[in-house]
């Protein structure tokens, strides 16, 4: 893909880790021979401050967008354990260049699904809705419009994609067929419930969580395990409540600002066309920072300390 080279070119020198692989936002290390992490089944997964918009990787990064998320992925990983939901983090105490924005984790057995619950009706839900009625094949009532709440969260899996390939939206059907029934069965269940939870958490803060994908892994005993980052704004769309109005795309709480100024006459950019995007101004990457530090200070209700 067009954005191998900066995908590339992010990987730092860590002591103690060697890089294993890096996708458009995170890259992930194993522990170096003879180091304190030798021989155990983890990984060290680092969030940079790449953004990904519209499947490119974009050539300004935000600052901090990658202690945010981590921080607040760590804020949910805490609320997850509080409901008795295993989670992959291990520890934080990483390498001091990447202090904040980096978790090791339990090396798992990786689920190839994303596992998607929406409780709102948008984004790629709502183009399957316009078309055949369904959203991953589920029937919904008729008379949803952009932003309607759905009568119940809904479970609607999708592929995970190789890089650079766009993740497609999957049927429970299909996702049995690649996963097995018990298991799908296992990943549906552990993702409406933390939707649930979540929801309910977000609600009482002023926030929509209108839908969050999130991601599994099997531990070396065989337990359904959560991984990944869980509920940031890069892998959720966060909605202000007070502004929840059906009818129309809902201001959120994440790159908003980026896609709204790339589709803009100013940045002269074709979305069609094959061509990288240009650099973001500064005023729009000032603008995506403040937008994540609000998410993060809305939802746990803190303010985030660097
Ligand atoms: P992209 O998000 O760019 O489409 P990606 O999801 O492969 O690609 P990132 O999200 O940037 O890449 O990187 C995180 C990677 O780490 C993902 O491939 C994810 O599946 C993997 N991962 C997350 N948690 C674990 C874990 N506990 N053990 C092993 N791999 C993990
Ligand atoms: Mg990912």
């Amino acid at each position: 893909s067009t954005d191998a080279g900066s995908v590339a070119a992010s990987e730092q020198e860590l002591p103690g880790w060697v890089h294993l692989s890096s996708g458009k936002v995170r890259d992930l290390y194993r522990p170096a021979p003879g180091s304190a992490w030798a021989g155990q089944d983890v990984v060290l997964m680092v969030a940079s401050d790449r953004i990904s918009a519209y499947d490119h990787v974009l050539s300004t990064p935000i600052p901090d967008k990658g202690i945010i998320l981590t921080q607040l992925s760590l804020w949910w990983f805490d609320q997850l354990e509080a409901a008795g939901i295993s989670h992959h983090v291990v520890s934080v105490e990483v390498p001091e260049a990447v202090a904040g924005r980096a978790m090791i984790c339990r090396d798992l057995q990786m689920i190839p699904a994303e596992c998607i619950a929406r409780g709102y009706l948008t984004g790629s839900g709502l183009a399957e809705y316009r078309q055949n009625g369904t959203v991953t094949g589920l029937l919904l009532p008729e008379g949803l419009t952009d932003g309607s709440q759905l009568p119940e969260p809904i479970f609607t899996p999708s592929s995970k994609a190789a890089q650079g390939d766009h993740d497609e939206n999957i049927s429970f059907e299909t996702l049995t067929e690649n996963v097995g029934v018990p298991v799908a069965g296992q990943l549906r269940e552990a993702t409406l419930r933390i939707y649930v939870l979540a929801e309910e958490i977000c609600r009482e803060a002023g926030v929509i969580l209108a839908d969050t994908k999130l991601e599994f892994g099997f531990d070396p005993g065989g337990a359904l395990t959560v991984a990944d980052e869980v509920l940031t704004p890069d892998s959720s769309r966060f909605w202000p409540a007070e502004s929840w109005e059906p009818g129309a795309a809902q201001p959120s709480f994440d790159k908003q600002f980026v896609r709204d100024w790339l589709t803009s006459d100013e940045s002269g950019w074709d979305r069609s066309s094959n061509q990288a995007p240009p650099a973001l101004p500064q005023r729009v990457t000032d603008a995506t920072r403040q937008r994540y530090l609000d998410a993060y200070q809305r939802i746990t209700g803190t303010e985030l300390i660097f």
